[in-house]
């Protein structure tokens, strides 16, 4: 008896101290407050907004569910006595949608028809934090005296991809369209494309004006010059590899390469110099 104790007990420390555990336990939620009521959050996975107000609090995206209780006592701290009314989310990422059923079981729940589609498909994920409510092109929510408007964009980042415009604030969340400063990650095995990618920042590009906020999924806060460079980056690149391939040089070939010293600080730990590369070349085989 003693014997099973001493080994359950070493086995709760194992896991106590695992990796996984430890990745959330010292994660804070930092908000910073855009225009009045309206904040941007980061913690742990893709940066949310929130909107609050009378008619209750709009969150956009949940990131990971060990993440919801912190995320709830954030949007106590910011508005006390009110209650979650609706989470979208911006796309089906677990780094997103991790949180959904421990944030807003009995509440509105809102994202594009195929976010819907995917986790349903996914066994893990938990039926109470399904979309509730999904669209196809857009919808508009008419909360706290805001429109706040859902639009969904071509398959780009995933095939359920949603941009969320506060209007009334100058204020755009993107979602995953937006890797502030880093390699984007296009989704391919989900429906993602990189051409399409590069012509909805684009389209944002052309949308915004220089005094508008742009929430990234990943990464700082940013206006319409970071959305041009991320673009000028995504052009260059492109273009650099296509050149290369036109020379006759091998994926593996270019991956040796490399992109050259301009584009280093755009690696990072999941989208590398190399799997940015990967995914340029295999959108070059698409054209
Ligand atoms: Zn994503």
């Amino acid at each position: 008896m003693r014997f099973l104790f001493s080994i359950v007990f070493v086995l709760s420390l194992i896991l106590s101290n695992s990796a996984y555990a430890d990745r959330f336990a010292d994660v804070q939620i930092e908000s910073t407050e855009l225009s009045p009521n309206l904040y941007m959050l980061t913690g742990a996975g893709g940066n949310m907004a929130a909107l609050t107000g009378d008619d209750g609090i709009v969150l956009i995206d949940g990131q990971f569910a060990e993440m919801a209780g912190k995320i709830e006592a954030k949007l106590t701290e910011l508005a006390a006595g009110q209650a979650l009314q609706v989470l979208v989310n911006t796309h089906f990422h677990g780094d997103h949608v991790g949180g959904n059923a421990m944030l807003a079981a009995d509440n509105r729940i809102i994202a594009h028809d195929n976010v819907r589609k995917r986790l349903q498909a996914d066994s893990n994920f938990p039926a109470e934090g399904l979309p509730n409510l999904t669209f196809t092109d857009e919808l508009t929510l008419h909360m706290n005296g805001h429109h706040i408007l859902l639009t969904a964009m071509q398959p780009s980042h995933t095939d359920g991809d949603s941009i969320v415009w506060f209007k009334d604030s100058n204020v755009v969340h993107m979602g995953d369209l937006m890797f502030e400063g880093r390699f984007p990650f296009v989704d391919t095995n989900s429906g993602g494309n990189l051409h399409a990618y590069m012509e909805v920042t684009r389209h944002v590009i052309a949308t915004i004006d220089a005094d508008t906020q742009v929430i990234p999924g990943h990464g700082q806060l940013t206006n319409r010059a970071g959305l041009e460079r991320e673009l000028a980056m995504m052009e260059a690149t492109l273009a650099l590899v296509k050149q290369h391939k036109a020379n006759g040089l091998s994926e593996q070939a270019i991956i040796e390469r490399g992109l050259g010293d301009e584009w280093l600080d755009w690696h990072w730990n999941f989208i590398t110099e190399e799997r940015w590369i990967r995914t340029l070349y295999q959108a070059l085989a698409d054209e």
